[in-house]
């Protein structure tokens, strides 16, 4: 897949693929990251892109015309792709936009600064996609977010061991725990399931860990989902077992030791 990002910052946008899996997957062939200079389509020779807002007040505005024209560039370079700005006013980025956005032959992130662009660029962009609903100072960190999480889902960026699919939300649960050596740290134990080598016991205590973590954590995304019966069961265990962890911890609490 090709990801094109027009951005006044190239520099910061390309560390995005210096690092882990974005790295591996430009390696293996599976992505192509290309930045482009919003700034060598300026229109003046000091090579500004902003000006100020019509009808006053502080900030400065991105010129619509070095954007078009940087991104008629793009769309040269890449051939037919999805346009896409990143900005405070998109769709939040999920899992679901990013597995769906892999399938693209290519990608082109606008990243805004300053106030962000001149409204009439709407017209030439596909998608408003959004980090969450805070306000960066530019959309070159969204946009390499949004590189990282793509370039997870490309076929053959992760290892054998290391499965988007078993990832938070991939099935729309978070994750499981994870444990890993010394069996025995500052007095707490990895859970005797996982030292079982039974591998149906620990996918079901896995699954039920999953169940309850969302159960805790993230009880908006279990109201859309069609659990299966078990599922059913192993929640309703994990909730049985977390009010008898409750019950004991508010036991001790009533009865403080001095
Ligand atoms: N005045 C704008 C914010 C501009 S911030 C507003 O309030 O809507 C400058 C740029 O940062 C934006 O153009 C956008 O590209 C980027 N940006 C800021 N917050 C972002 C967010 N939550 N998600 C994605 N991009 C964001």
């Amino acid at each position: 897949m090709k990801i094109e990002v027009l951005t006044l910052f190239p520099e910061l946008v390309e560390q995005v693929v210096r690092y882990g899996i974005p790295r591996r997957a430009v390696e293996a062939g599976l992505l192509a990251l290309s930045s482009r200079d919003i700034r060598d389509y300026s229109e003046r020779g000091d090579r500004r892109v902003d000006d100020r807002p019509y009808g006053g007040g502080p900030g400065m505005v991105m010129e619509p015309e070095p954007l078009a024209r940087a991104l008629a560039a793009a769309r040269l370079a890449v051939g037919p792709a999805r346009t896409i700005a990143m900005s405070p006013q998109g769709e939040p980025l999920s899992q679901a936009w990013v597995r769906r956005l892999a399938q693209e032959p290519a990608l082109i992130v606008l990243c805004g600064r300053y106030e962000g662009a001149d409204e009439r660029v709407a017209g030439g962009i596909d998608l408003e996609l959004s980090l969450g609903d805070f306000v960066l100072s530019g959309g070159e960190i969204a946009a390499m977010a949004l590189v990282d999480a793509v370039s997870r889902w490309l076929p053959g960026a992760l290892g054998h061991d290391q499965s988007a699919q078993c990832d938070s939300f991939a099935a729309g649960l978070l994750d499981h725990p994870h444990y890993t050596r010394p069996e025995h740290w500052r007095g707490r134990r990895v859970p005797e399931v996982l030292l079982s080598g039974d591998h149906r016991r620990i996918a079901r205590w896995r699954m039920k860990q999953a169940l309850g973590a969302t159960w805790l954590k993230r009880p908006d995304l279990l109201e859309g989902l069609v659990l299966n019966d078990e599922q059913v069961e192993l929640l309703r265990e994990f909730i049985a077992e977390a009010a008898i962890a409750n019950g004991e911890v508010e036991h001790e609490q009533h009865h403080p030791t001095a």
